[in-house]
């Protein structure tokens, strides 16, 4: 398995290319479509994982879907978070909740707590609510894509909709009590692994 790293949109979300021989997923993809494109030549797209539903992390998936037809995989738990239908409507939500509301019209697939096979991918789901009602650890043999729940030296943020503290400490706990010392893809920053954090990032303490 190989995992390519890409920087891309407003607050340079990290998007992930996982490549198994000629097949591949796509985790998080912000990128324009022409670059994209370039870096799907030749392969088979197999369809859209998302460690959560802000819009700096989904905003792209309706051009995708249009353009490959692959299903698009986000936690029920973040389903309001992209809704069209709720988005934008009444005054009552928070200004932070309109800032990172991104819709997706598109079909979505509830990317379920448990084990994932999508041929030749494997992967296990781990909901690790905290950062947003819908926020997963995505494990990938040796990796794990956590989003926007863990990041090199710090965690996300638990003040937006849908955000919440303590889960996110019980999310933390998730990772803190993980024994093998797993490589960590964030949403944001750079990959670290998981020795690394524990013993340098004072949110695992
Ligand atoms: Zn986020």
């Amino acid at each position: 398995m190989e995992v390519k790293r890409y920087v891309a949109g407003l607050f340079q979300t990290n998007s992930y290319l996982v490549i198994k021989g000629d097949k591949c997923l796509l985790i998080d993809p912000m990128l324009r479509l022409e670059k994209l494109a370039a870096l799907l030549e030749g392969k088979e797209l197999l369809g859209v994982l998302y460690t959560h539903g802000h819009f700096d992390h989904i905003q792209k998936g309706d051009m995708i879907y249009q353009k490959y037809g692959v299903p698009l995989y986000l936690n029920k738990g973040d389903f309001d978070l992209v809704d069209p239908n709720k988005s934008f409507k009444t005054n009552a939500m928070s200004v932070a909740r309109q800032i990172f509301t991104g819709h997706i019209a598109s079909p979505l697939h509830d990317l379920w707590e448990g084990r994932h096979q999508i041929d030749p991918f494997e992967f296990e789901i781990v909901l690790t609510r905290g950062h947003t009602m819908g926020s997963v650890a995505i494990i990938m043999e040796d990796a794990i894509f956590c989003g926007d729940t863990l990041f090199k030296g710090s965690v996300g943020r638990c003040d937006l909709y849908g955000g919440d503290e303590r889960l996110l400490k019980d999310s933390l706990r998730f990772y803190k009590e993980l024994e093998k010392n797993y490589i960590l893809y964030p949403g944001h920053d750079e990959i670290t692994d998981l020795a690394f954090e524990k013993a340098t990032n004072p949110y695992l303490k």
